[in-house]
């Protein structure tokens, strides 16, 4: 919902205060999708607002499911479309949403990179996809929230510090910093500025390879952001928030997986005991890239073991609807 033209509306009518915060807890409860359900108001006001405020910016088209991972094409008031994911393991639901519609980085692994930037999802229609989620699982409600879908969430900067301000907010969707994550590919300055914001909000950085030369060919923004001045905000967002940063590396055979690479990439590790690797198998075959054999891949993790780094093998859901890592292109 458009926060603000709900408060434009309840000065204009003259509204006590206490209505905006009675329609914003229906809002953020999930229960309802339509004014005339928030019973708790008078009819006339009910009926009102649903003349002239639209409670969701977002409408979904198709949902697909497959085992505990659902995901739901939603459409915008343009008509631009986006895709959100549902993941319901280990006793959490955890809603992955999108940042932007497209992506303008391009990464070579990744399916939205191939279908262009559109424009930037204000924090209105980030929140809507959790609303929409939760209105879905009703009592249940998403407990997490990783900005891993569609976009780069440090590129739609102001909107994304708003929408996580409302999913903090205890007057909000109330999750804890600590339940909600955010992965870039890298965009130094606002890495920076994340670190300075002092919140206990996750952050994990889409690395894939641990020297220049690969890293650019997988990812063209490491030719504006270069590793070096990239691994130098790491080390400050590590120091001056001492929380871990998660470093994500997805194996692709032949491009980023020889021992040399693994070689490069224990060495970045060693620069912080709060760098923490998730090592991911490349969802999808992609612009001729493919995940590495498991053979390697099981190596890497010996390896990594052996040598007591702190890492996860980071499970993959729902490949199967396209709704995995890097699969989204809302087609
Ligand atoms: N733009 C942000 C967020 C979107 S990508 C970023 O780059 O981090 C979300 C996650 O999916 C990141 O961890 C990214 O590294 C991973 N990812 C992208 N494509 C993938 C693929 N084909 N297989 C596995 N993981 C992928």
């Amino acid at each position: 919902m458009d926060l603000q033209a709900l408060a434009v509306y309840c000065q204009e009518n003259n509204l006590p205060a206490y209505r905006y915060r009675q329609v914003l807890k229906n809002y953020y409860s999930g229960r309802v999708l339509t004014f005339d359900q928030m019973t708790d108001l008078p009819a006339a006001l009910r009926a009102d607002l649903d003349k002239k405020i639209p409670l969701l910016s977002v409408k979904p088209l198709k949902v697909q499911q497959i085992g505990h991972t659902q995901k739901t094409l939603l459409e915008l008031k343009d008509h631009a479309k986006i895709e959100s994911v549902l993941m319901d393991y280990d006793g959490w639901l955890t809603a992955c949403v999108s940042s932007q519609v497209g992506c303008p980085l391009a990464c070579a692994f990744c399916a939205t990179g191939g279908i262009g930037y559109q424009r930037n999802l204000t924090s209105e229609e980030i929140i809507d996809q959790i609303i929409y989620w939760n209105n879905q699982l009703y009592p249940r409600f998403i407990g997490r929230v990783v900005f891993m879908g569609m976009g780069e969430p440090l590129l739609n900067w102001q909107n994304v510090l708003s929408a996580l301000h409302q999913i903090n907010d205890k007057d909000g969707l109330a999750l804890g910093a600590r339940k909600i994550s955010l992965s870039t590919a890298g965009i130094v300055p606002q890495i920076k500025e994340f670190a300075a914001l002092d919140t206990e909000i996750n952050l994990a950085l889409s690395l894939h390879a641990a020297d220049q030369s690969t890293r650019e060919r997988l990812m063209p923004i490491a030719k504006t952001y270069p590793l070096d001045d990239l691994i130098s905000a790491c080390r400050y967002y590590v120091e001056h928030t001492r929380r871990q940063l998660f470093l994500e590396y997805t194996l692709i055979q032949g491009v980023n997986d020889s021992p040399r690479h693994l070689n490069n990439l224990m060495k970045l590790l060693d620069q912080s005991r709060l760098f923490y690797l998730n090592l991911i198998p490349l969802n999808g075959a992609i612009n001729g890239l493919e995940a590495s054999p498991k053979a390697v891949f099981d190596t890497w993790v010996k390896t990594l073991t052996q040598r007591h780094y702190n890492f996860s093998v980071r499970r993959s859901f729902g490949a199967e609807i396209n709704a995995a890592c890097g699969q989204l292109a809302a087609q």
